[in-house]
This record gives C-alpha cells, structure tokens and sequence, in this order.
C-alpha cells in the first residue's frame, strides 16, 4: 500500500494518521520527539528536528506524498523532501504562512482584509506603531502559537518593555482590535484546483488559547459567506495542496478581518469529527492522495472544549466517567507523556440539535471533567 509521511507527530499529526491508518495507508511520522503524540499509530518515526535535511530526506525516501501538521519548518528542508516525494502543501505557501511579517504582506497585498499593523525590527519601531495605531499586540515572526511570542502594549512607554518580552528580531505590531466574535474557515484543496469548504466553526479563546469551538457558528449568512469567500480565495491564491484554516474576526463596528491562516488540520475543526461527513482529518488524507475530496456538509451540530495540562497539575485526577455521563460527550486525548500548563492535551466533544445544545453539553463535559479547583470555562454571552 501506499505510505504517507508527516512532518510533525503531535496531535495533528496522530489524528491525520490514525485517518490515513482507516483508510489503508501507512504511517510515517518526523518529530524531535521519539515518544511523539502520534508514534502509536505510525509504523515509523524518525526523530529529528525541523531543520535537519538528512533526517527529511530519509523520511521522504519511503513516502509517496509528504503532508505537515506544523509551518515550522526549514526552508532547506522543505526543498530536501520535495526532491524525494510530493510536499503537500507545497514550500511556497508554507514559507509565506510560517513567518508572520510575511503572512500579514501577502494577505494586505493581495487584498484580503486584515486589521491594522506595522513591522517591527527595535523597540523604536514598536513605540511608532503604538504611538500611530494605539493599543497594540506585538507578535513574533517565528514560533509563536497558543499565544506564546506575544505581548499586549498600551502606551508607547510601554514599547521597549513588549519588544524585549517578545525577545524576537522581527514581529509584527497589531492594532488591538474590538472583537465581537472570532470564527473560522476551512478549506481542502487538491491539486488540479478542486476545493471543498467547511461551514465556519465558531471560537472562543482564553489567555490566547482556544477554549472551545462550535460547528455551525450562529453567524449571520453575510458573515458566514464572506469568510467562505475569503479562505477560498485565500487557498487558490496561496496554491494550497491539503488543508487551509483561516481565523477571522468580527470586529465589534462590524468588519471581518482575517487573523492569521494554518496550511493544515485546525483545532478550532476537531468538532467535524462528529459534526461534518468529512472529518477535517479524512479530508487531508484525500486532497494530498489525490483522492476526491469529501463531503463537508453537516450532519449534525458539533462542539469540543479544549483539556489543557493545568487539569492533571491540580490537586485532584480529572473525572472521565463524570464527562462521559453528559449527553453525547466523547473525551479524545492526545497520549501525550507528561502535562505541562497550557499544553493541549486533549478535548471533549459533543454534538446536538443546534450549536448551543453541542456547546452547553461539552461545557457540561468539561465542568464534570475538572478538577474542584480549576476554573469553568467561560460560555457564550447570550
Ligand atoms: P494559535 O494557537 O491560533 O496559532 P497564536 O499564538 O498564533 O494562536 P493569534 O491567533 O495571533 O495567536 O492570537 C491568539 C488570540 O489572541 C486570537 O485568537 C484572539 O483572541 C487574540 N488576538 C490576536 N490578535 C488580536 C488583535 N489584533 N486584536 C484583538 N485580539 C487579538
Ligand atoms: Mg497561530
Ligand atoms: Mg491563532
């Protein structure tokens, strides 16, 4: 049969193969980590970091598609399997999508809209864009993600405290904006152009980390097709060969702005799991094999709360039994070693009639599930 490389091994890349493993095919994984999320489901891995070419090359020679589950990844490294085996999505999108200054250029330049933000190589630079935009987030080009590599400034005094927080050469310097809501949009894309799009999930993040997400998102139509419209034109333009997530805001004056873009499965999508025909998961298997692409219709409503490491630190175990006595609930863990606060180590899910009734049981889920002392997540207002 035929053998699908990842680059990355973490939750993504162990939900993927666990999909591709459905589906016929064999597993091989890359990640510095040889006891990586997705070594159980793989039949090999090769431990090594994402910048070492020999490794890649290795991994590529017994693969015959190569897909990623992290943008992360070297340049050199990149051109080393794509000599070896189909890299899907290609270098060129991943080298736009992996560096935030040029992520943030492609997207104004090409006219999607984004909110407003400067570049920044010295705190000098940050303390212009606050003096200009006002309050402001400074985010590192590289590396960052479930907020880390950020800082929140206010006031131009203020700027050099942010830049040396962020400890980047370059970043990007955001205008803070008013969200009303923030939502999502994925797309499958396969090589001769084809594409599918999801229905926009619905996000709620917490200290810069996804909290929950919500399929379908109660967004009005207008919102809903213009997200549509633009991660779909987003992936034709990019080339994407795979999966495109796009993040977006609804600004509180009522403008949707792209927040930033994943060339690969998405978080804020692990409700289509159990929500869509088409798991987001399955989907990847079929745009990088050339396959015809699924469904991604809904068939039923889908939620999923996020089970962060600080839920095994406390005091008490966590309470599955308790989670999986809510209506529908299912609990996914990610088999990772050991919790470390604010690492994503699982999630619940639930699906219902409508977005709320999903929500409200996998919140239940999750309230049920925590230990006394952690805090509830915050549901939605309204
Ligand atoms: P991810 O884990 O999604 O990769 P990340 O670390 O790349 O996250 P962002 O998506 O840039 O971080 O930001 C995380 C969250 O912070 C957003 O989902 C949003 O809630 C908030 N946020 C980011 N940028 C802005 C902004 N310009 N104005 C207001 N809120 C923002
Ligand atoms: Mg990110
Ligand atoms: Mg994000």
């Amino acid at each position: 049969g035929a053998t699908i490389g990842i680059l990355g091994g973490g939750q993504l890349g162990r939900m993927t193969a666990m999909a591709a493993r459905s589906m016929g095919y064999d597993v091989h994984v890359l990640d510095p980590d040889p006891d990586c999320s997705a070594k159980p489901v793989a039949s090999r891995v090769v431990t090594a970091r994402f910048d070492d070419p020999s490794a890649a090359i290795d991994l590529a020679k017994g693969c015959d598609v190569v897909t990623l589950e992290i943008e992360q990844i070297a340049p050199t490294v990149m051109e080393a399997v794509a000599q070896h085996a189909p890299l899907r999505p290609g270098a060129a999108p991943i080298w736009i999508i992996q560096d935030r200054v040029r992520q943030k250029d492609w997207l104004a330049e090409h006219a999607f809209p984004v909110g407003e933000f400067r570049h920044a190589e010295s705190a000098d630079d940050v303390k212009a864009a606050v003096q200009a935009l006002g309050a402001c987030i400074v985010k590192a080009a590289h590396g960052g993600y479930d907020g880390r590599g950020q800082a929140h400034v206010t006031q131009a005094a203020d700027a050099a405290k942010a830049w040396e927080a962020v400890g980047a050469r370059r970043s990007v310097v955001e205008q803070r904006l008013d969200l009303a809501l923030e939502f999502s949009v994925l797309v499958a894309r396969r090589a001769d152009g084809q594409m599918a799009v999801y229905p926009p999930a619905r996000n709620h993040h917490s200290s810069g980390v996804l909290a929950w997400s919500v399929l379908p998102a109660d967004v009005p139509k207008e919102v809903a097709r213009t997200g549509a419209e633009i991660a779909l034109g987003i992936a034709e333009g990019l080339e994407i060969v795979g999966l495109l997530a796009v993040e977006l805001f609804v600004t509180t004056d009522g403008r949707v702005l792209v927040n930033e873009l994943a060339p690969r499965p998405h978080n804020t999508y692990h409700a289509s799991e159990r929500a869509c025909a088409t798991s987001q998961f399955e989907q990847l298997v079929r745009a990088v094999c050339g396959l015809p692409l699924g469904a991604p219709t809904l068939v039923s409503a889908g939620a999923i709360a996020n089970l962060l490491g600080d839920l095994w630190l406390a005091d008490a175990p966590p309470d599955v039994a308790g989670a999986l006595d809510v209506a529908t609930a299912r609990v996914h863990l990610y088999g990772k070693r050991s919790a470390r606060e604010g690492r994503k180590m699982g999630h619940l899910s639930a699906i219902g009639q409508s977005g709320p009734e999903a929500l409200g049981r996998a919140l239940d889920a999750y309230d049920a599930f925590r230990p006394g002392a952690c805090p509830a997540i915050e549901r939605p207002r309204g």
